[in-house]
Parts: structure tokens; C-alpha cells; sequence
């Protein structure tokens, strides 16, 4: 009979609190060998493949499918995202509620001696000076314990004058040692996201939730989330985009101010800082489950209809 590898195990619990705090709540079953099923804690769900679909995949949702999890129990299955699906017989420890973030976020006055940013940004297209500005006021920053294990602060990269804004959860390994935000492999798939839109890198501005990554990529706790969107939200302020694309259950609920599973979230247009937001899966997430790239193509495509603009003809 199999025996499951602790460490396997560890990594299956892993994966479905990651697919639990992304909001995926709905699994498919497959038939497993009983002899496997009996050794399994109710908890356990398969490691899934990374295959790092082409951004084309995404768009038609081709691609093998990512393995899913298999032993989610029938009990449990559907239920929301803030409930744990993994509590009984089981070491992983609830999740702290995530605090609700200021719905108007107060300003943050700039030193005495500066301009604020609406100076800088009303009245002149200097978007670039007031967000330097920006960076400026965060400096070296120690506000959240995520400094200590901090290489480079991720800013953002794009455009000042971008239309189109995407926000991501925190800086991974490989921003945190470049100093810029999806650079890693989830980078690579978003970059290909926007090339199917008919856009460069270039000309939408990204940035994140957190400006520091937190240590094993976890989720960023609510006190560090809402130490530093305040700055973020000033970001939104300078670029002043008409369509920002929240990527994955952290971004939806810090910029939305509450937190739901992302089904609730997608396919339709909320509103944020006067710009019109769209609620997508994280890449990162795409890359583990190519099968939803379809979903978040179509995500996409409300983003494009809201900017008048038209995918790029394929070939
Ligand atoms: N994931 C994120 O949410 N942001 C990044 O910058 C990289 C990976």
C-alpha cells in the first residue's frame, strides 16, 4: 500500500489553504484508490503541476490541466472561502480576520516642506515627480515588521500615464532581489496577459498591496497590508488609471474593503478612487491551475471593453 510522505502531506496542506485564501472553494473529484484515500486526513489534496501555460493558452483555457485536489470531503466542498475547509483533525491555525481597510483613505501629508501630490498632479501632467515623491515619503521604510526580511523595496514599474493599472498581493524572491514587481514567473505570465491585450509592459503600471515581501511568500498580514496601501492608494491617486485589475483575493480585498471569495468579485465592474476596477485570478495561481486562464481572459476582456480596446489578431 502507498504510504504519503509527511513532507508531501505538509505540502498538500499548504496547497489547499493557498486555494482557500485565492478563493477556490469548488473542487473536482476524481476516483482515487480507496487504499490511498484511507491513509489521508480529510485535509490532503494533491500537489498540482506547474506547467507555465503561454499567454495564447490562456486565452482559449488549452493547455493539460493542472492536477486538483482530490480528497477535499464532500461535507466541505463549496463552502466559502473564510470558512476552513481544513480545521478538523488539523494543525493549520485559522486565519486572522482581515481587517477592513478604510473605505477613504486619510491623506499622508508629505514633509512639511514638499508639495503634496496634488501640486504636483493637478494642473500638471508631472504624474512621474509625484509619485518619486511618493517613493520618497516611504523611504526606508521600517513602518511593518516585513522590512526585517526585506533585500529591495518594490515600488511599482509602467507608466505614470498608464490607463490600465494592475495590482498584485506583495514582491516574491524575485522582486524582492530586483527591486520591481512580477518579474518571476508569475511576471512572465502577466506580461504575456498584457501583450494579449494588445498592450506593452511599458505602457500599464503595476504595483502591489505590500511593498515588502513577506517571508515565505505568505499573506500579507492585515496590520502590513494596511500600513502600506496608503501609499498605493496614493499611487492610484497620481496615475489616475480608468481600469485597475486586482489580481487575486489580496489586491480585491484591500482595494474593495472587504473580503470575499473571488467568484463573488469577478465578472462585473466595481468602482474604486474613480477608476473602474476588475477582479482577476493571480497569475501565480493561472500557473498552477491553467485551466482558469480562460476565466481570467474573460476577466480581461471587460478590462478591454471598459478601455475600447481590441485584442490584437492572433497569427
Ligand atoms: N506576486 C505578486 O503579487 N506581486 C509580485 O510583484 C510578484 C508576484
Amino acid at each position: 500500500m502507498p504510504v504519503i510522505d509527511p513532507s508531501l502531506r505538509e505540502a498538500l496542506v499548504a496547497r489547499l489553504r493557498f486555494y482557500r485564501d485565492i478563493g477556490v472553494t469548488d473542487f473536482y473529484r476524481r476516483p482515487v484508490d480507496p487504499e490511498v484515500l484511507a491513509q489521508l486526513q480529510p485535509d490532503a489534496s494533491t500537489e498540482v503541476s506547474n506547467t507555465g501555460r503561454s499567454f495564447d493558452q490562456l486565452r482559449t483555457g488549452s493547455g493539460a490541466p493542472a492536477e486538483v485536489p482530490t480528497q477535499v470531503p464532500e461535507s466541505r466542498l463549496g463552502v466559502p472561502a473564510d470558512v476552513d475547509v481544513v480545521e478538523e483533525n488539523e494543525p493549520i491555525p485559522p486565519r486572522k480576520p482581515i481587517a477592513t481597510p478604510p473605505a477613504v483613505i486619510t491623506e499622508i501629508k508629505p514633509a512639511d516642506n514638499h508639495p503634496t501630490d496634488e501640486d504636483l498632479s493637478v494642473g500638471t501632467p508631472d504624474r512621474a515627480a509625484a509619485l518619486r515623491l511618493i517613493r520618497e515619503d516611504i523611504g526606508d521604510c521600517t513602518r511593518c515588521g516585513l522590512h526585517k526580511g526585506r533585500n529591495k523595496l518594490v515600488f511599482a514599474d509602467g507608466s505614470p500615464n498608464a490607463r490600465l493599472m494592475f495590482v498584485g498581493e506583495g514582491p516574491g524572491a524575485d522582486e524582492d532581489a530586483q527591486g520591481l514587481p512580477f518579474v518571476g514567473r508569475a511576471g512572465q505570465l502577466l506580461n504575456n496577459m498584457i501583450t494579449a491585450m494588445g498592450l506593452k509592459r511599458e505602457e500599464v503600471y503595476i504595483a502591489n498591496v505590500v511593498k515588502c515581501r513577506p517571508p515565505n511568500n505568505r499573506t500579507p498580514e492585515p496590520e502590513e497590508a494596511n500600513t502600506c496601501s496608503p501609499f498605493l492608494f496614493r499611487q492610484i491617486d497620481v496615475v489616475g488609471p480608468e481600469v485597475i485589475v486586482a489580481l487575486g483575493a489580496t489586491a480585491a480585498t484591500y482595494l474593495l474593503g472587504q473580503r470575499q471569495p473571488l467568484a463573488g468579485l469577478r465578472g462585473r465592474v466595481h468602482s474604486f478612487r474613480g477608476a473602474k476596477l476588475i477582479v482577476t485570478y493571480h497569475p501565480a495561481f493561472l500557473l498552477r491551475d491553467p485551466r482558469q486562464k480562460k476565466e481570467a481572459w474573460a476577466d480581461l476582456q471587460i478590462a478591454m471593453r471598459e478601455l475600447g480596446l481590441k485584442a490584437p489578431s492572433r497569427g
